[in-house]
């Protein structure tokens, strides 16, 4: 009998495997580009007619000055990790993004930033929430991956860690921006005025979430190591509570980065984001079911994103060197260059 199931067991492997098919490899599983950066500035409800020639303009030449910064450290050979960190730099430094400098407003009347940074190669990652006078939060949260035996800093904590660490600390009055400052009032004023109750748990964090434009900061970059690093900075959702934090330090929902799969940074309503755990679910997507990273992109914002309420995008990079912005609102600020220094800056969807 033993016999038998032997035979029989060795006729299925031999001619059960003949009847596998050959799966063909889907283009986007082919290396695409050897090294490749893509950013974002945020998502949110940014329609050509609210813009200007000009606003268009500006916001075009930051985005085009920062990913230039993050290529040229690539193309000369240079880690995804100082090409992610200087990138985001440049946007925090700018008051145009809701990052750095630009940082929207709490309802206290503060600025309290996030930012988390993720090194693809070992997985390892930093993060920082809450930090109100250090001028470069994502560099602080490379610090804390570096530095650190922590992923995580908040708070006072984070501040005396980047001063020990002697990275620059500014006054916080430097995050002060007349723009973000009158937002906040503007979204302070319509939630007592004219939502009734239940409408102002929702005003809490943006009068109008439809008119928000996130503003977050994020770039993921390819080396030519096959290294993928990802990060974000933010200064989270205008009017939220003291004390809240988003899914910018959240690895897995702000930021993800894995070699083996790819990059991640996302923008949006941060709450959603958590819950989704969008960047992870992304990579998992490519890790276990072998989907393409449009593919996976596509399904966990347009899909699972969207059906539990969420808005904002992703931009995402996938370890052959491919690209992909993701989102279900009017408007992203985002750009990517691949290694032949294909530059592409867009805002609205095309
Ligand atoms: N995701 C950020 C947060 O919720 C906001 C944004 O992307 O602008 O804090």
């Amino acid at each position: 009998m033993k016999k038998f199931v032997f035979a029989l067991s060795v006729l299925w492997i031999a001619f059960g495997c003949q009847d596998q098919k050959v799966v063909p490899v889907k283009e986007e599983l082919k290396k695409v580009n050897d090294y490749a950066i893509i950013i974002h500035g945020g998502a949110g409800t940014i329609l050509k007619k609210n813009m200007t020639p000009e606003k268009e303009a500006v916001y075009t030449a930051k985005l085009t000055e920062a990913i230039k910064v993050g290529y040229e450290i690539l193309r000369q050979g240079g880690t995804s990790t100082e090409a992610v960190v200087k990138t985001i730099q440049v946007m925090e430094e700018s008051p145009l993004f809701n990052a750095g400098k630009g940082a929207v407003f709490t309802h206290e009347e503060t600025n309290e930033l996030d930012a988390s940074f993720m090194d693809g190669k070992t997985l390892n990652a930093g993060a920082v929430a809450g930090v109100t006078n250090v001028k470069s939060p994502i560099e602080l949260a490379l610090k804390v991956m570096t530095d650190s035996d922590h992923v995580m800093l908040s708070g006072k904590g984070a501040s005396v860690f980047a001063k020990e660490k002697g990275l620059e600390i500014v006054d916080p009055s430097y995050f002060y921006t007349e723009k973000r400052f009158k937002s906040l009032q503007r979204i302070k004023e319509r939630a007592k005025t004219e939502l009734d109750h239940d409408d102002k748990k929702a005003a809490f964090y943006d009068a109008d979430i439809k008119n928000a434009k996130f503003g977050t900061v994020g770039c993921v970059a390819l080396d030519k190591n096959g290294n993928i690093a990802a990060g974000t900075s933010t200064g989270g959702m205008t009017n939220k509570r003291w004390g809240r934090i988003g899914d910018a330090p959240i690895i897995g929902s702000g930021t993800y980065a894995n070699n083996n799969t790819c990059g991640v940074s996302s923008t949006g309503w941060g709450e959603y984001f958590i819950r989704s755990q969008v960047a992870y679910d992304i990579s998992a997507q490519i890790e276990y079911q072998q989907k393409t990273l449009k593919e996976a992109t596509q399904d966990v914002i347009q899909k699972k994103l969207t059906k539990l309420g969420g808005t904002g995008g992703v931009v995402a990079l996938d370890k052959n060197g491919n690209m992909s912005f993701e989102f279900n609102t009017a408007g992203m600020y985002r750009a990517s260059m691949d290694d032949k220094g294909k530059l592409v800056v867009k805002i609205y969807k095309e």
